[in-house]
């Protein structure tokens, strides 16, 4: 079936890689941004880069002016209703780093913190570490076969020790959406706090957070086609209070002399420092150009090549997916050949898919696995893509096997 992709042209990268051989089929990693993303990167660098929030001049006024249109942009896109809620970091693992660290003084020794067994190291390390330092127990939520966390088995492991939980959205190793409304239940019936890791999520339309009813949520815009070097930490005006300044510095604080300060509350008060603002005006473009979008009709895009993706995978003697992906990418290893071969040959056909352990090694191993091959997909791939795809594939295992 063709599925011709009506917002190619949108991504000037994407004809620039097929000039140069290559086939993206890792937007799970990163994706390539639209042109309006880089008008705008260029209209800010070419007309007065300014500081933001200081300033009394008109580049600093105009700049911060699109800074804070960002905000107010994200805060719509997540519908949390006021953007003093969004709070900008410098990616996802900041946000989770700086909640790790903001949130350390809840903590009582043998408090619990759960995660999930399919989070990705951003949504791990730091907790694992914070148990490190205070003597907390981590709790980890297993899966159930089809790759998803286990309701039930979190209903036992849930309890009332469980300070946070902290689990994705979406898995960017199994392409699944997880039972968030089930699990975050859990946890507020417990009194504990909620951390979800929207990374991956957050890319398929815009959410609603106040349905959801996370405490705080986590995303980087490189990922929804915005500039890197930018995350959103997103949290309740009443879980952001809870939390302790972390980094320190410029624009932070309310007064200071030399030995003590006191700072302000979110957001200006978790943005020590300069913060990307070409980045953050540029991910305010990129909403833009989003919003502009059927978001239907990009869903659909989606679904279709995703079905093509899973079931041309499927058909290939030997393939095993990992878990059920339902959406935006699938992981697979191949019965008898070892992962970075079958990467080698791909990469060597100039298809630009991910292999490896997809920065969730105990998930991995949990599986028995070193590694293993990932395609996902952006708005801007079609069924050519797939179908480049399938004939490095079917090449490869053809010498392979
Ligand atoms: N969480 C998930 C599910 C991810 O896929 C990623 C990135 O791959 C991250 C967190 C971390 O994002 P970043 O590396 O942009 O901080």
């Amino acid at each position: 079936m063709l599925l011709p992709s009506p917002w190619r042209a949108d991504f000037p990268a994407i004809a620039a890689l097929q000039r140069q051989g290559q086939t993206y089929l890792d937007s799970a990693a990163t994706a390539q941004k639209p042109q309006a993303l880089i008008d705008a990167l260029t209209h800010y660098y070419a007309n007065g880069a300014a500081n933001v929030h200081r300033a009394q001049h008109l580049p600093g006024a105009l700049a911060t002016q699109a800074f804070e249109d960002t905000r107010h942009k994200v805060s719509q896109w997540l519908n949390v209703g006021s953007s003093g809620q969004i709070v900008f970091t410098h990616g996802a693992t900041s946000a989770f780093n700086l909640l790790a660290y903001g949130l350390e003084h809840v903590f009582e020794p043998d408090d619990e913190i759960v995660i999930s067994a399919l989070e990705h190291h951003a949504n791990l390390l730091p907790w694992q570490q914070l148990a490190l330092r205070r003597g907390l127990k981590l709790v980890v939520l297993p899966l159930t076969e089809t790759g998803l966390i286990d309701v039930e088995a979190a209903a036992c492991l849930i309890g009332p020790r469980t300070r946070l939980l902290a689990v994705s959205q979406l898995s960017n190793v199994l392409g699944a959406w997880q039972p968030l409304t089930e699990l975050l239940a859990q946890a507020r019936a417990q009194g504990a706090m909620t951390v979800v890791d929207g990374a991956q999520g957050v890319v398929h339309g815009g959410q609603d957070l106040q349905a959801l009813g996370c405490d705080f949520y986590v995303f980087s815009s490189h990922k929804l086609y915005g500039p890197d070097g930018v995350g959103v930490l997103y949290g309740r005006h009443q879980a952001l209070a809870t939390l302790r300044h972390w980094q320190f510095g410029g624009e932070m604080v309310l007064q200071t002399n030399y030995y003590e300060a006191t700072f302000r509350p979110a957001p200006l008060g978790f943005e020590a420092g300069t913060p990307p603002i070409a980045g953050v005006i540029g991910l305010g473009a990129s909403l833009d150009y989003l919003n502009s979008l059927d978001p239907l009709a990009v869903a659909k895009h989606e679904a279709g090549l995703h079905q093509a993706l899973r079931e041309g995978l499927l058909a290939r003697e030997g393939v095993q997916l990992l878990g059920s992906p339902e959406l935006a990418l699938a992981s697979f290893v191949v019965d008898g050949i070892h992962n970075a071969d079958l990467a080698h040959l791909l990469t060597e056909q100039g298809i630009a898919v991910r292999a490896g352990h997809h920065c969730a090694i105990p998930l991995l191993k949990s599986l028995g696995l070193a590694g293993a091959i990932r395609v996902s997909l952006g708005m801007y791939n079609d069924s050519d893509d797939l179908e480049r795809f399938f004939n490095a594939l079917d090449q490869a295992l053809e010498l392979l096997q």
